[in-house]
């Protein structure tokens, strides 16, 4: 009988595993990864620090010095004459015509012997990757943003990283959460932010964004506190509404 209600047990417990069953320092790994994924999708680029030292996340982005959209990198393939763009989906069309350097004759194609003179070998004919579409030749053209601006921005962030279920006294709900942040995690960096990663009884995650300074705004007194500076202080907020920390919610555009 005993072994009966056991099994049963095993068995729901399968069935229900959550973050719950996180112990704490797998918990906040993984509230790292999923504030990692969530700057993803904010096209930052996300590093791991080699020491864990207050910065959990380096995320990383280049931008349009003029209008701020993201930049690309790779320079793209542009025919010189209809400005045609080769370099995602029509790669395949781009002709190669090859120009032999004695007889000056053009074809087309892979083969590396001149159909006219006796010339043979790549290095003796002038490789010209051709537009489909107008003849005109296919280049390497530098990313230009589409506001025309040709310049680009690197942009560079740290981040701490706090995550938080909701408190239970036994199998009651707090509703609440509760962060602890500490006098020595206060670097005075205008690129420094704080992102609170907080696990509803849903298990689904809601981030809060914020600066250094927009923390040490809001705590307002409570930095001057005893318990602060002896590493003591939790914030404890509703776990509905957020309480002073709601203006936070998804607040990725502090990044930029
Ligand atoms: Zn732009
Ligand atoms: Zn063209
Ligand atoms: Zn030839």
């Amino acid at each position: 009988m005993e072994k009966d209600i056991e099994e049963q047990e095993e068995a729901q417990e399968e069935h229900y595993k959550t973050t719950s069953d996180l112990n704490v320092k797998h918990f906040s790994r993984y509230g790292e990864f999923l504030v990692s994924f969530e700057l993803s999708k904010h096209g930052w680029n996300v590093y791991s620090p080699m020491y864990d030292e207050y910065i959990d996340i380096i995320a990383h982005k280049y931008a349009c010095a003029k209008c701020g959209k993201s930049w690309a990198m790779t320079p793209s393939l542009i025919c010189n004459k209809c400005h045609k763009d080769f370099s995602k989906t029509e790669k395949r069309n781009i002709k190669p015509i090859k120009i032999c350097n004695k007889c000056k004759t053009r074809t087309e194609g892979s083969s590396t012997n001149c159909k006219k003179c006796d010339n043979k070998g790549v290095d003796n004919f002038t490789l010209i990757p051709t537009c489909d579409k107008c003849g005109g030749e296919v280049k390497l053209i530098n990313y230009y943003c589409n506001c025309g601006s040709k310049e680009y921005k690197t942009k560079f962030r740290s981040i701490q990283v706090k995550s938080s279920r909701v408190e239970y006294i036994g199998e009651k709900s707090k509703n609440t959460y509760a962060t602890d942040h500490k006098p020595r995690d206060m670097i005075i960096s205008k690129d420094h932010f704080f992102i609170w990663c907080l696990i509803d009884d849903d298990d689904k995650p809601h981030f809060l964004v914020m600066s250094v300074q927009d923390f040490i705004k809001t705590m307002g007194n409570s930095m001057k506190g005893t318990s602060f500076l002896k590493d003591q202080d939790r914030q404890h907020f509703s776990s509905k509404d957020y309480g002073k920390w709601k203006r936070f919610e998804n607040n990725f555009k502090a990044l930029e």
